[in-house]
C-alpha cells in the first residue's frame, strides 16, 4: 500500500532556470499534472524595465514552433514575430543579393526574446499546481535524496526535496557543475576567438524600416560578419561578430568610424555615427561558447536540458530551437515509460546526446559558412544544385539547412543525410568527368578512323595527331 500511495502521489518536479527552455519545460511538466516549482535566479523580468543579457531577438524555426504548439503557445508567439524568407547578403560594394532559405513558402521568424520568455512565464502560472520562485538561485543539489538548496535575494538558504530536478539553467549551469563532480561525466567546452556585440538600426526619419524587413541581413566579411534581424518596432537588432583582437584594436571613435566606413559602408548611415560610437564604447564584446557533455542525467533524480546540456555558437539559429525540442523529446519519453523517471532519464540521454552533439558541430560549421562561404561561387553553385534537386526529389534530396530549420529530422540524421548527398555528388562529378573524357577520346578515335585524310596507325597518333586536322574534320560536320 505504501508503494501504491507513492505512485499515486503527484510527482514533484523542480525546474531550475526560468529562461526560454526552463519556462517552456515547466509548462510541459505542469500539463502532465506534476507539482512544479520553478526557480529563477533573476527577478521577474515582467516587472523589469530593462533586461540585461543575451540577444534581443532570436530566429524561431520549425522545432521551436512545434514545441510551442504542443503547449498551445505557437499562435500567440508567431503573431508577434516577423517572417524572414531569405538571407540578404550585403556585399562590400553595397550590392545586396537575397539567398532564399528554402522554397518560397519556408521562413524562419524573428522573435523578441523577452516577449517569448514573458509569455511562457505567464502561461506556467495558469496551471494550478505551479509555484514560481524568482530571485532564487540553485546553490547545490544531492542526486541521491533529491534535495536542492536555493539562495534567495536576502541571502537565505532554503532546502527542498523533489522527485526530479531539471536543470535548465543555461550555459553556465549550476546543476551541470554538480554533475561534473560525479565520475564518468564527460565535459568539453570551447570558446571561439570571436565575440559579439549588439548594435541597433533604428527606423528611418519617415518611421519606416531602414532595410527590407523580411530578411535576415548579413554583411559577410570572411574573418568577421555583422547580421541584423528585424523587430516589430521597425528597428533591426544588429549583431557584430568579430575576433576579440579586432574589438580590442578599435580604441578610438575615429578608428571605429573608419572601420565601419571600410567594412560596412552601407550600414554606417543606418546605424548612425553618434549612436554607433555610444553603443560600441558603452558595452563589451561578449564571448561565445560551445559545450558538449554526457550523460545528461543522474539516476532517476536529475536531468539537464537546453544550454545547460548543449550550449552552441549561435550561427545556425538553433540553440533555443534545440532546447525547446528537448522538451518534446522528454515529454514523449514520459508518455512512453508512463512517467517512470528511472526509465525515462537514461533513455533521454541516449536519444538526445547524439543529436545535441550534431547540432553543436553544425553550428560551428555555419560559423564559417555565414561569414565567408556565402561569398564563394562554389557555395552558391552547390546551393542552387541542392535547391534544384530538392524540387525534383522533394522526399529524397532535402538540403541541409532545410532539414535543420524546417523539419524535425533528428539532427544527427541531418548530418548523415548530408554526408550521403556529398558522396553522391562527388561520385556523380567523377562519373561525369570520366564520361566526358571517354566521349572526347571516342570522338578523336572516330575522327582518326573515318577522317578523309587522316589514317590512324598507332594509338599514340590519337594524342600526337594534328589538332588542326581534327578541327577541320569537326567543322565539316
Ligand atoms: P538561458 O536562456 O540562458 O536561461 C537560463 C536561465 O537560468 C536564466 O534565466 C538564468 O537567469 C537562470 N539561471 C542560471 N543559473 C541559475 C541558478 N543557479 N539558479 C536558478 N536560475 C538560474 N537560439 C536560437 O534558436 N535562435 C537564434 O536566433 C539564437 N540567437 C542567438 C544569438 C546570440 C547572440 C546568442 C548568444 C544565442 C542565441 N541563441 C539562439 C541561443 C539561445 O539564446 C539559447 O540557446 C537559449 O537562450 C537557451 O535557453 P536556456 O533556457 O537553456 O538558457
Amino acid at each position: 500500500p505504501k508503494r501504491e500511495s507513492q505512485s499515486q502521489r503527484k510527482k514533484h518536479v523542480a525546474v531550475c532556470g526560468g529562461g526560454l527552455v526552463g519556462a517552456l519545460n515547466a509548462c510541459y511538466m505542469a500539463k502532465r499534472g506534476f507539482k512544479v516549482d520553478l526557480y529563477e535566479m533573476r527577478p521577474d523580468i515582467r516587472t523589469l524595465e530593462v533586461v540585461k543579457g543575451r540577444s534581443i531577438n532570436l530566429a524561431l524555426s520549425c522545432r521551436g514552433r512545434e514545441a510551442l504548439r504542443r503547449v498551445g503557445l505557437e499562435d500567440t508567439i508567431t503573431k508577434n514575430g516577423i517572417p524572414m524568407h531569405a538571407r540578404m547578403i550585403h556585399d562590400l560594394n553595397g550590392k545586396r543579393r537575397p539567398l532564399l532559405y528554402g522554397n518560397e513558402d519556408q521562413y524562419i521568424m524573428s522573435i523578441d526574446r523577452r516577449l517569448l520568455n514573458e509569455v511562457m512565464l505567464t502561461e506556467v502560472e495558469k496551471f494550478p499546481d505551479v509555484n514560481i520562485h524568482f530571485s532564487h538561485k540553485l546553490v547545490s543539489c544531492d542526486f541521491n535524496s533529491g534535495e536542492a538548496i536555493f539562495e534567495n535575494e536576502k541571502g537565505e538558504c532554503l532546502t527542498k526535496q523533489f522527485d526530479l530536478i531539471i536543470g535548465c539553467d543555461g550555459a553556465y549551469s549550476s546543476v551541470r557543475k554538480q554533475l561534473m563532480k560525479l565520475s564518468r561525466f564527460d565535459y568539453q567546452q570551447e570558446y571561439i576567438p570571436h565575440g559579439y556585440m549588439e548594435l541597433n538600426i533604428p527606423p528611418n526619419k519617415k518611421n519606416e524600416s531602414a532595410m527590407e524587413i523580411n530578411y535576415l541581413h548579413i554583411w559577410p566579411r570572411n574573418d568577421y560578419m555583422m547580421i541584423a534581424l528585424p523587430n516589430l518596432d521597425k528597428s533591426f537588432t544588429t549583431t557584430l561578430f568579430m575576433p576579440f583582437e579586432i574589438f580590442e584594436s578599435i580604441t578610438s571613435e575615429e578608428k571605429l568610424i573608419q572601420f565601419f566606413k571600410d567594412e560596412f559602408p552601407d550600414a554606417l548611415p543606418l546605424l548612425g555615427e553618434a549612436e554607433l560610437k555610444q553603443s560600441f564604447f558603452s558595452c563589451k564584446a561578449l564571448p561565445l561558447v560551445s559545450i558538449k557533455c554526457h550523460p545528461y542525467h543522474v539516476n532517476d533524480k536529475a536531468v539537464i536540458m537546453g544550454d545547460a546540456a548543449h550550449a552552441m555558437v549561435p550561427f545556425y539559429g538553433q540553440g533555443m530551437n534545440c532546447g525547446m525540442e528537448d522538451c518534446i523529446v522528454f515529454d514523449e519519453l514520459l508518455d512512453k515509460y508512463n512517467n517512470n523517471f528511472a526509465k525515462v532519464l537514461p533513455a533521454y540521454t541516449k536519444i538526445r546526446n547524439p543529436d545535441a552533439k550534431a547540432i553543436c558541430d553544425l553550428a560551428m560549421y555555419n560559423y564559417t559558412e555565414m561569414r565567408s562561404k556565402v561569398n564563394s561561387r562554389l557555395f552558391l553553385v552547390r546551393k542552387k544544385l541542392d535547391n534544384m534537386l530538392f524540387k525534383l526529389f522533394p522526399n529524397t534530396w532535402v538540403p541541409l539547412y532545410t532539414m535543420v530549420s524546417f523539419t524535425r529530422i533528428r539532427y544527427h540524421e541531418c548530418v548523415q543525410r548530408r554526408e550521403w548527398q556529398d558522396k553522391i555528388l562527388t561520385r556523380s562529378l567523377i562519373l561525369s568527368a570520366v564520361c566526358i573524357l571517354l566521349g572526347f577520346t571516342a570522338l578523336i578515335y572516330n575522327a582518326n578512323k573515318f577522317g578523309d585524310h587522316w589514317n590512324l596507325e598507332t594509338p599514340q597518333s590519337l594524342l600526337t595527331g594534328s589538332f588542326d586536322k581534327f578541327q577541320k574534320w569537326i567543322s565539316r560536320w
